[in-house]
């Protein structure tokens, strides 16, 4: 049974802490399979600028006031009550169109996204409201004037104008980020679907989780939004590139400079590689993945494969075994459970599709499918947007044009051949820039020439071969920690990528000045800054009583050429260059015989530590660290620690302290410098001891 909606209901716009309808009939949004009415949408009356302004000064006020661990939280609180009641969502799904699987990637592909990012945040960034991104810069050789770069959130508000056919995972992949990085957000999701994502909302809202003002949302047109947008909003734009090009050009957004990320049409490809024969394993992946890509989503996914290339001799092959698997796919309302492919998301959604195939047909013929397949055209199926899975085989793709330009968003695909591995990656390329590109191939060779070839013109390329086939996500699945976008017609937009998103909703600056004053900025020590000696070891202080810039200068300890030895048989490393004075002598970087740098790292640790139980709970890594200088028998080593960055963690009694680790010789050389990274109790309490 589809979900049964006896009166539609008219959709709400969530604007201001309310829900508002539009005063306006409202325009039916019909059932995919069925025609029947689900809802009725419109949002004509709303205040935009109402909206806007509670965004930016209530729910972007309350995010900044809030650390990205405390933002990382409220996500994760989200996303699980999201899964909690997430057959609802599935239930409503299947007006869409979509099967169970093709809801599975919306819905808990779209939570999946959100709980990423919230488990991200407190792994990446600190518990704190500022990110200092990379190292400081000196800018004087007396130490006096250093730069950094720094993040600050945004002050404004983000306007995510979405496609149809994620309705869910649309929202989801853009708000994740953007409440991550204290920017509250504005969804306009189309309006086909807007029922889905009409619901989600009311229940992230009920939750009571997130800030008054963080979310709100336009269910229909999105009137004069764009007409307000300061310097500080951001727009994200999903659909199609003559509405994304019209948008990216609108006055406000050119006059502000606001920063506008686009995700358009993609005519991706998939490659076959030249040694991925009939009956290798790389064949009959290719054809499989094909197929789904294909049919997932009724391939209406930016994501989907739309030009299949594969060696001129492989070519009937891939054309009779994906024909038949095609022709296998079960199409019909996704209700009932032998269906393996659902309707297109409305009827004109296939006229646009037909359409598009009649065009192709210029270049390219049908062998396999038929866009008017009469089964899918009568009877109860006639209100159902139902289109056969089309395969089209164009036999000269290097002088054709309409087979790399026209994207069919449905269950279509090209298959076109090549001869040499340059012709292939040509092919590729006539697509003028894609989200996604994949290669199968058995072969390192084939990889890194694709790779190579591919890499300018794409913003992912997925490499499938045997070893991968169980435990690859696909060619047509973006990911929350890689990128999702990619260049020229795909939009020039970048998306996800773990924390690269997040940043993408902030504004990095570059501060300069004394670096006890950037210290003082952005809460972490550099070079130059203050510190602070008390005869207390900065050990024994808890994380309440550490402050940044503490400092221990240890005592020293002389490295003899027994310790070498001794280190060398007790660790087995008995590497020339500490063991062997002529071979050492010949290397262009040793004076003889030198300690080992782990022995150098053992003996600093032996100088610096505080060995009685105390606040400190754990020694978890050490990050950066370099040898500068040989150690020779007989040189005197001297530790300097200085307390760089303290990170409390938001649901934990204790947080990471960075302490910046510098080992010198007698005669002040750096001999290693390094961060390590230490796990301490909040509180003496908290420490037990
Ligand atoms: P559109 O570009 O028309 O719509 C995309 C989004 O933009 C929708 O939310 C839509 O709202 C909104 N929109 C449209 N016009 C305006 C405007 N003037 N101001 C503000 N917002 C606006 O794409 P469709 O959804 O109609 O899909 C058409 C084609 O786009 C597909 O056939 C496919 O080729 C491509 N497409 C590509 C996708 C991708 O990810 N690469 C995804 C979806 C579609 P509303 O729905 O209310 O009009």
């Amino acid at each position: 049974m589809n979900a049964p909606l006896a009166t539609p209901r008219h959709l709400e716009s969530y604007v201001c802490g309310r829900w508002v309808r539009g005063s306006g009939p409202g325009i039916p949004l019909l059932d995919a399979s069925t025609g029947a009415v689900v809802a009725l949408i419109d949002a004509s009356g709303l205040d935009h600028a109402a909206m806007l302004d509670h965004a930016r000064e209530k729910g972007g006020a309350a995010l900044r006031r809030m650390t990205f661990h405390e933002r990382a939280l409220m996500l994760k609180a989200v996303g699980q009550a999201l899964m909690e009641g997430k057959e609802e969502f599935y239930a409503l799904s299947t007006a869409t169109g979509a099967t169970r699987s093709d809801s599975w990637i919306d819905i808990e592909g779209g939570i999946a996204t959100l709980l990423s990012y919230a488990s991200k945040g407190r792994r990446e960034l600190p518990n704190a409201r500022l990110v200092v991104e990379g190292e400081p810069e000196a800018l004087s050789r007396d130490g006096t004037f250093s730069g950094q770069h720094v993040l600050t959130s945004l002050e404004g508000a983000a306007i995510h104008i979405n496609a149809f056919n994620f309705p869910c995972w649309g929202m989801l992949e853009k708000i994740a980020p953007t409440l991550l990085a204290g920017l509250p957000a504005i969804v306009k999701p189309a309006s086909q679907t807007a029922y889905l994502t009409e619901l989600m909302v009311r229940r992230i809202v009920e939750t009571g989780i997130l800030p008054d003002g963080a979310l709100q949302l336009v269910c229909g047109s999105v009137g004069n939004l764009l007409d307000l947008v300061t310097p500080q909003d951001v727009v994200t734009f999903t659909g199609s590139a003559a509405t994304g090009r019209r948008l990216r050009a609108h006055p406000a957004v050119i006059e502000n400079s606001v920063r506008f990320t686009m995700e358009a049409d993609s005519l991706n490809a998939s490659i076959l590689g030249p040694d991925a024969g009939p009956g290798s394993e790389e064949f009959d992946l290719f054809v499989r993945e094909a197929a789904r890509e294909m049919t997932a989503k009724a391939g209406q996914k930016c994501t989907a494969i739309r030009r299949l290339i594969a060696p001129r001799a492989a070519i009937d092959a891939v054309a009779k075994a994906l024909g038949e698997r095609l022709a296998k796919t079960v199409v019909g309302n996704p209700a009932e459970e032998a269906t393996r492919m659902g309707p297109l998301a409305s009827l004109g959604q296939r006229d646009e599709v037909r359409g598009c195939i009649e065009r192709l047909r210029a270049e390219a013929e049908i062998v396999s499918g038929d866009p008017a397949d009469p089964r899918l055209a009568s009877g109860d199926a006639e209100a159902g947007a139902f289109l056969s899975p089309v395969l089209l085989h164009c036999a000269k793709p290097l002088s054709a044009s309409a087979v790399h330009e026209i994207e069919a968003f449905g269950p279509v695909a090209t298959l076109m051949p090549y001869d040499t591995i340059e012709e292939a990656a040509e092919l590729a390329r006539r697509g003028k820039g894609s989200l996604v590109a994949s290669v199968f191939t058995n072969d390192g060779g084939v990889a890194r020439e694709m790779v190579g070839a591919l890499g300018p013109w794409h913003g992912r390329i997925l490499i499938g071969n045997r070893l991968s086939a169980k435990s690859s996500t696909g060619h047509g699945s973006p990911l929350p920690m890689l990128v999702h976008g990619g260049p020229g017609r795909a939009g020039g937009g970048e998306e996800l990528g773990g924390m690269r998103a997040v940043k993408h909703y902030m504004q990095r600056s570059a501060i300069q000045g004394a670096p006890w004053l950037l210290t003082e900025a952005t809460g972490r020590w550099m070079k130059g800054a203050k510190t602070r000696d008390e005869a207390e070891h900065p050990f024994r202080k808890s994380l309440a009583e550490l402050e940044i810039g503490d400092r221990l200068v240890t005592g020293s300890r002389t490295v003899t050429l027994a310790d070498i030895e001794h280190f060398a048989e007790f660790t087995g490393d008995t590497f020339y260059a500490h063991m062997d004075e002529e071979a050492a002598r010949a290397n262009p970087f040793f004076p003889g015989r030198v300690a080992h740098g782990y022995l150098i790292v053992s003996f600093a640790a032996g100088l610096f530590v505080d060995p009685a139980p105390g606040p400190v709970l754990a020694n978890y890594g050490v990050d950066n660290l370099r040898f500068l200088t040989p150690v020779s028998p007989g040189d005197t080593l001297q530790v300097t620690l200085v307390c760089k960055a303290i990170d409390p963690r938001a649901t934990a009694d204790y947080g990471e302290v960075r302490w910046d680790c510098t080992v010198t010789n007698q005669d002040a050389a750096v001999v290693a410098q390094y961060d390590v990274l230490t796990l301490v109790a909040k509180t003496r309490r908290a420490a037990a001891v």
